[in-house]
């Protein structure tokens, strides 16, 4: 009776969904990296799911996505980002958190729920980290902000999507004013500390570089 794949391939076709938009390859041992599993359970979903006709399985043993893989996915990224802003903007859990919780709801939605909280929200576009829906995209112009230079000023357009698996760092970008629409001006960066200094109406903040690579930012003009 159950038409929709299990958690534990929705949860597979989420990392492989991730890993094809980046255009990253993706083999068995990534999956079990990715998902802190064995060998051995990755290749028994891999095949459940070759046979359900999800992904495919080259000759080098690269994971590649079915049309059908894809669709299923960009569903599930939907419910996950229509859940964030549900719980986030109607139901007011900590914007640094709502993603965990996410995560546990986007597998118990029904087509229905769907439909009905994508009324009810306003059919939003983007997650509230500014992940935008399957089908959308960011602005042209944006960029990440380890490339932004002194002196300019950046509108944050989203939080990249691996840095909502860590609580602690969303609470740190929260205070620090790192959500979208914030606008922040680079006041320096810093090859040795491999940093960036930010300006932002509600204070300053210092970011890694490692983490300004991943948050991406589209020009602002300065104020006048
Ligand atoms: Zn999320
Ligand atoms: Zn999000």
């Amino acid at each position: 009776m159950e038409e929709r794949p299990s958690q534990v391939i929705e949860e597979y076709l989420l990392v492989l969904y991730k890993l094809h938009r980046n255009g990253e390859k993706a083999k068995a041992v990534t999956l079990a990296n990715k998902l802190e599993t064995s060998a051995p359970t990755v290749h028994a979903t891999v095949g459940r799911m070759q046979r359900d006709g999800l992904i495919k399985v080259n000759r080098a043993k690269e994971i590649l996505m079915t049309q059908l893989g894809i669709e299923m996915a960009e569903s599930i990224a939907y419910r996950h980002n229509l859940a964030e802003d549900f719980l986030c903007n109607t139901l007011g859990i900590p914007w640094y958190e709502v993603h965990k919780h996410a995560h546990q709801l986007e597998h118990a939605m029904t087509p229905l729920v769907v439909e009905k909280l994508a009324e009810f929200l306003g059919k939003p576009e983007f997650c509230p980290h500014g992940t935008p829906m399957p089908g959308l995209s960011l602005p042209g112009d944006s960029f990440t902000l380890d490339q932004a230079e002194t002196g300019a000023q950046v509108e944050v357009a989203m939080i990249g999507e691996d840095l909502e698996d860590s609580v602690e760092l969303m609470r740190v970008l929260q205070q620090q004013q790192m959500m979208p629409g914030q606008k922040h001006t680079i006041l320096e960066r810093s090859e040795v500390m491999q940093s960036i200094t930010l300006d932002n109406e509600s204070g300053q903040s210092v970011l890694p570089m490692h983490v300004a690579e991943k948050i991406i930012v589209i020009p602002s003009a300065p104020q006048a």
